[in-house]
């Protein structure tokens, strides 16, 4: 049985309704989905550490739905005191990790209510721990925060909402914040590829191996994600043991193909799930009432190829990941990939740029994982060619002063 799923031939996913975040109705809600799968009693026993992990992508107010709401917090966290477990929120957002700005992080994003409100803890304990992975792909060493290695159990708290390197941001990926503040930026810059860096976000969900996952799609983010995006009003809570089916059922909520998430996608290449809602057992609503079919994605979403003419379908091919894997290639296909994936790429791929906005703070330049990004004339300014696309720059800007655009050549081959 492979270790991220309770039971692999039949994952099965709680569905509930939920309209606001009103806290009673909220923890209504949550105790709704986690009886469907067995009540806390079976995620969690007396006694035990529970690390929740919540996406704080940056210190921001919960109303612009970028970061997990308080309010599903503190319900999960009151369901594990009433097991006798011990919460611990514990996050490493983007930026600096220290106790000072995780303080702040938790005063904007609603922790510290969400702490008092249920009694568990915050964490503040900035250290990391390089550990051995021998299980990883691609990530054979591991950075980890301290409390992951001190919890006897991880209930991880994903937002849905879109994300312009993965399509969506949801349990694999919140788990990314388990790595400790800028060493995020190496495995940036080390996994520099989209596929490498999902591959990277697979092996972290290994290691990590979350009992629940229970995602806040009350109300998502759509477009321009993971920060800088909008509120979408979506209505649910979903809930499983296996994160990669919470994956699959969020990004059908959302009307997205499941395997258009590319950490979804490779995960059924390494026979971590199928990828496929019909092989989940929906528990509570059904699905396609709760559907949200104008839900509106990321400006850099992959794109069937084949409703392309001709030679821009070979092109678009070239730079789109492989199906069959690019090791089993034909040298020719290799060769050509190459030369794709450098110039053409960049002429594809959405690029960040600093507006008027930008007050040339500097923090994206700190945080650009290649150096990308120098200030002239009081406005930030990105290399194009020495940039990687990974935009962090864009998800951390405190001043939401980066967008990002197509060059002329992506949006004709990649309108979406
Ligand atoms: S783009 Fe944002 S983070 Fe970068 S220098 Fe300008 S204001 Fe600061
Ligand atoms: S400029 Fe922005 S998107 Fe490009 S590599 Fe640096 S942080 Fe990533």
């Amino acid at each position: 049985m492979n270790p991220t799923t309770s039971n692999m031939t039949a994952p099965s996913v709680a569905l509930v309704r939920c309209s606001d975040y009103e806290l009673e109705r909220v923890t209504q809600a949550v105790r709704q989905a986690v009886d469907l799968l067995g009540g806390m009693g079976a995620f969690v026993q007396p006694g035990q550490k529970v690390l929740l992990k919540p996406n704080l992508v940056r210190g921001m107010d919960p109303e612009r739905a970028a970061t997990t709401h308080p309010a599903v917090v503190a319900a999960v966290a009151r369901l594990v005191r009433e097991a006798g477990g011990l919460p611990l929120i514990a996050e490493s957002p983007g930026g600096p990790y220290s106790a000072a700005t995780l303080r702040s992080v938790y005063r904007k994003t609603g922790m510290l209510w969400a702490a008092e409100e249920s009694g568990a803890e915050l964490n503040y304990d900035a250290e990391g721990t390089q550990v051995s992975h021998p299980e990883g792909q691609v990530l054979h060493r591991l950075d980890v925060i301290q409390p992951l290695l001190e919890a006897d159990v991880v209930i991880n708290l994903p937002k849905l909402k879109t994300h312009n390197l993965t399509t969506l941001t949801l349990g694999t990926k919140n788990l990314f914040g388990l790595v400790p503040g800028s060493i995020k930026i190496g495995y940036h810059a080390k996994l520099v590829d989209r596929e490498l860096f999902a591959q990277g976000l697979l092996d972290i969900l290994l290691f990590a191996r979350p009992a629940l996952t229970l995602m806040d799609a009350v109300i998502g983010m759509e477009g321009e994600g993971p920060s800088g995006g909008d509120p979408r009003q979506i209505g649910a809570i979903l809930a499983s043991a296996d994160c990669l089916a919470v994956d699959t059922v969020s990004a059908a909520l959302v009307g997205i193909a499941p395997q258009e998430v590319l950490t979804t996608r490779l995960a059924v290449g390494r026979g971590m799930t199928t990828g496929r809602v019909e092989d989940i057992g929906i528990l509570g609503e059904e699905l396609a009432p709760l559907v949200v079919h104008d839900f509106r994605p990321g400006i850099e979403m992959p794109m069937d190829p084949g409703i392309l003419p001709g030679p821009m379908r070979l092109l678009a091919r070239l730079v789109s990941p492989s199906p069959n894997g690019e090791e089993n290639d034909s040298r020719g296909v290799k060769a050509m990939r190459v030369l794709a994936q450098g110039w053409v790429w960049r002429q594809l791929v959405a690029r960040p740029h600093a507006t008027e906005r930008c007050i040339a703070c500097g923090f994206c330049a700190k945080h650009c994982p290649v150096n990308a990004i120098e200030i002239v004339g009081g406005r930030a300014i990105m290399d194009p060619k020495t940039c990687i696309r990974c935009y962090c720059c864009h998800e951390l800007c405190p001043h939401d002063a980066i967008e990002l655009s197509k060059p002329w050549l992506g949006r004709l081959l990649m309108p979406r």
